[in-house]
């Protein structure tokens, strides 16, 4: 992996926003309510130790990864507090999770046989017990093999630590609350055979704990509106203010004045129809910087600008309101003067969600962290 650190393209992360956004999350929580802090895929992009850091600052009792070695990356940092895998892994993996103090998402009796096997002498696995409640992804979907499994924990108190139960709702961001009922209704129906119940017992990612806030639990995975969004995009209305993070900015790296005539980048999908000046600006699809925004607008001198021409792997072409200087800045997302583009706008632009835009920049725009 390669950072450009010398390029002028930047994704700027407010770390200070982060930790308004968790204090915004923890006062709208019960007392007994804690927050694990969702830092999968590189913290949505902004970066996973930096953001651990911030948020155990501002309060998080702990984190939430996808894959095994986000944890160990979290781990290898410094980072002491509990860290749940929330993926399904092989029972192979099950002596470095447990070497590593990371508790991991099952959802089968046949793994923890299996586990009980891989573990090695004087190890103990911390498990939270998946349910499948309506998002048929993963988790336990029956009564009585969910019970088989507590069971089986109960019974083998060595070697593991049954330290949750989880289910993650399809809609809890949708404006009809239909199935979502649905799925609460499956998960009290499945946790009734479990007694006592586990130290965490969780159902809320950002969405649920916004708009439905008796879900329940005494956890909440905290994931986009950490990072200032909204889950549901625009569907629903914040309860809540939410400062995003990220803003993505660059400068102009070299300035030309096109004759009517002349035409910008591959495919010549562009051509100008009078003078005109256009400036060229380093990101590309090669950055997370997708080909669909091709049309879509930055923010250079206070003001709109379209982008023209097909965007490249590692530049793009912007129309420009008069001539201006290299190294121009440019903001591709965040406030410029009066003007702001959001990553919401840029999502829907390039027919995606803002998750995604956030998960797909590349090593290759550095990070820089504002305190
Ligand atoms: C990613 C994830 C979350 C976080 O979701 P947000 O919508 O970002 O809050 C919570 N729970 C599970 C199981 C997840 O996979």
């Amino acid at each position: 992996m390669v950072v450009a650190w010398h390029r002028p393209t930047k994704a700027v992360i407010d770390l200070t926003a982060i930790k308004k956004n968790i204090k915004i999350e923890k006062n709208l929580l019960g007392p007994n309510q804690q927050i694990f802090a969702v830092v999968k895929a590189n913290a949505y992009g902004h970066g996973a130790i930096q953001v651990a850091y911030a948020a155990r600052q501002a309060g998080v009792t702990g984190f939430c990864v996808a894959v095994i070695d986000e944890g160990l990356q979290l781990r290898q940092a410094g980072i002491n507090e509990p860290i749940l895998i929330l993926g399904i892994n092989s029972p192979v993996t099950v002596p470095v999770m447990a070497a590593n103090q990371l508790a991991v998402a099952v959802d089968s009796l046949e793994f923890l046989r299996q586990a009980a096997k891989y573990l090695q002498i004087g190890q103990r696995l911390s498990v939270h017990l998946a349910l499948d409640t309506g998002m048929s992804r993963i988790g336990f979907k029956k009564q009585a093999d969910l019970q088989a499994a507590v069971a089986f924990l109960r019974n083998n108190p060595d070697k593991f630590d049954f330290a949750g139960i989880f289910s993650h709702f399809a809609t809890a961001d949708a404006k009809s609350d239909d199935y979502y009922q649905v799925q609460l209704a499956n998960f009290k129906r499945l946790v009734s055979v479990v007694d006592p119940l586990p130290r965490y017992v969780h159902v809320a990612n950002s969405a649920a704990s916004l708009w439905h806030r008796e879900c329940g639990g005494n956890l909440v995975r905290l994931g986009i509106s950490m990072y200032g969004l909204n889950p549901s995009g625009k569907e629903l209305q914040l309860p809540q203010k939410f400062f995003p993070a990220l803003s993505l900015i660059s400068e102009l790296v070299s300035v030309r004045q096109l004759k009517a005539g002349e035409s910008v980048g591959y495919g010549k999908t562009y051509t100008a129809t009078e003078n005109e000046w256009i400036g060229t600006v380093p990101l590309g699809y090669a950055d997370g910087w997708p080909r669909r925004l091709q049309g879509a607008q930055v923010l250079i001198a206070g003001q709109k600008c379209e982008i023209i021409g097909r965007i490249c792997m590692d530049q793009f072409m912007v129309r420009l309101p008069r001539q201006l200087p290299v190294g121009t800045k440019v903001t591709m997302i965040g406030k410029d003067q009066q003007n702001e583009i959001t990553i919401q706008e840029v999502a829907e632009y390039a027919k995606t969600i803002h998750y995604e835009i956030l998960c797909g920049f590349s090593d290759r725009v550095a990070r820089v962290y504002l305190n």
